[in-house]
């Protein structure tokens, strides 16, 4: 089942509870019966720690600059400019 966190938009009050996919989610605050907010980072994971800066490094180990100089068919069609005519 999994957890849900919620957080009031009146008084701050922060919770998790446990609902199934099926359950309604919760819109009033059950300290001030104020509105509810889903919270959606999900619970479990701490960002203290290494292994958060992970999400950061998404520069690939191959270069790009290669790639991208053989793009260049230059000596591909050399009889164009002849046939003209
Ligand atoms: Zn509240």
């Amino acid at each position: 089942m999994p957890t849900y966190s919620y957080r009031c938009t009146e008084c701050e009050n922060a919770f998790d509870i446990q609902q199934s996919f099926t359950d309604e989610s919760l819109t009033v605050c059950p300290a001030c019966e104020g509105s509810l907010r889903k919270v959606f980072s999900p619970v479990g994971v701490t960002f203290s720690g290494s292994g958060f800066y992970r999400t950061d490094s998404r520069s690939k180990p191959a270069d790009s600059k290669p790639a991208a100089a053989a793009k260049t068919p230059a000596p591909s069609t050399p009889s164009f400019t002849s046939s003209t005519n």
